[in-house]
């Protein structure tokens, strides 16, 4: 399948989806429960109508990436600063008035020199950490006031992380490394299982399914961890150098999956990358300087990719494999 880049725009670690939620919950004061309603509901009534693997998501009150409220605005920072401590409060300012916007559906990647703060913005962004000032916005609602536990719960749900190393859980199969996000969101065990089985089959892995991370070659742990982050079926992906420890080929495997995930489930999806080929491939591309976005334009690079194929690191679609296997 070929599809081409059209759009032009208008202006403009270890801890995803591991704190129990589940227990937190329970501490939660009546008006961050209402905040959370208010965001689970509205991303609930545009699930409805999309396409979602099994009904363990809807089931766990979570949001969609589906296609339907596509154009509208999904996340909005207003003039984010954060500022570290290093000595004393808020002495190195990695931040300075952060403004974007990301619509639903779109394709937005971030790229930056080393140190430009693009993993902190990221890490804000995915309610990792807070900004020392400004304001933040998931589908029009303030989340940069909201409590600790509020907070993990949102992004449980909400939230879907890709780490440059993966970030997986060792001595502990694919199978339940992608359950493990549906585990805090109250999922039974059944439900998150099969839905596990299905994730994993999204992106190629399904054979896979019952090796440790130590068993699997890099491509297919990151395969593995993407899988993981669609778990609860968030509102955004959002991947921090994730092809940054992989050789180009098999980068653009891994690429291919997010054009996949985008195109065909039209998730929203927020990259940061090293990489301009991978840049250039994406909807929109956001320049980080030092601190500030400099510079947004659209990406320029028609991308081909076989959406029937997905394709195993040795080329092989996930049915080939399979067949093969002993
Ligand atoms: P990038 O991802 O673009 O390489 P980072 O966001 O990781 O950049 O880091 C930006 C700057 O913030 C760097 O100078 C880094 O040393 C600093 N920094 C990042 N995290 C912390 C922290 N927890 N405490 C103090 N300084 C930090
Ligand atoms: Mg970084």
């Amino acid at each position: 399948m070929l599809f081409h880049k059209k759009r032009e725009t208008d202006t403009t670690e270890d801890k995803a989806g591991s704190r129990n939620d589940a227990d937190s919950k329970a501490g939660v004061n009546s008006k961050d429960d209402d905040i959370i309603r208010e965001v689970e509901e509205q991303t609930s009534a545009e699930a409805d109508s999309s396409e979602v693997i099994g009904d363990a998501a809807s089931d766990a009150g979570s949001g969609s990436a589906a296609t339907q409220g596509k154009g509208n605005e999904l996340i909005r920072l207003n003039n984010i600063k954060k500022a570290y401590y290093i000595g004393t409060e808020n002495e190195l300012e990695v931040l300075h008035g952060v403004t974007l916007n990301v619509n639903e559906g779109e394709f937005t990647c971030i790229v930056g020199e080393s140190g430009s703060g693009k993993s902190t913005l990221m890490n804000t962004i995915g309610l990792l950490d807070r900004p020392t000032s400004g304001e933040y916005f998931i589908r029009g609602i303030d989340v940069a006031k909201i409590s600790d536990d509020d907070l993990s719960h949102i992004r449980n749900r909400q939230i879907g992380f890709v780490f440059q190393t993966y970030n997986l859980i060792a001595r502990t199969s694919s199978l339940d490394n992608v359950a493990m996000p549906m585990l805090y969101a109250g999922v039974p065990l059944k439900e998150r299982r099969a839905r596990a089985a299905e994730l994993l089959e999204l992106v190629g892995m399904k054979e896979r399914m019952n090796h440790d991370p130590s068993e699997l070659s890099g491509g297919q742990k990151q395969r593995v961890a993407i899988a993981r982050a669609l778990a609860n079926d968030p509102a955004i992906i959002l991947a921090d150098e994730p092809t940054g420890a992989l050789d180009s080929q098999t980068s653009q495997t891994v690429m291919d999956i997010f054009h996949k995930l985008h195109e065909e489930r039209g998730c929203t999806i927020l990259m940061i990358t090293h990489s301009n080929k991978l840049a250039e491939e994406c909807d929109r591309i956001l320049t980080l300087v030092d601190g500030r976005i400099t510079g947004e334009r659209a990406g320029t690079e028609a991308h081909e990719y076989a959406a029937a194929k997905t394709a195993t690191d040795d080329g092989k679609t996930a049915t080939e494999s399979i067949l093969e296997k002993d």
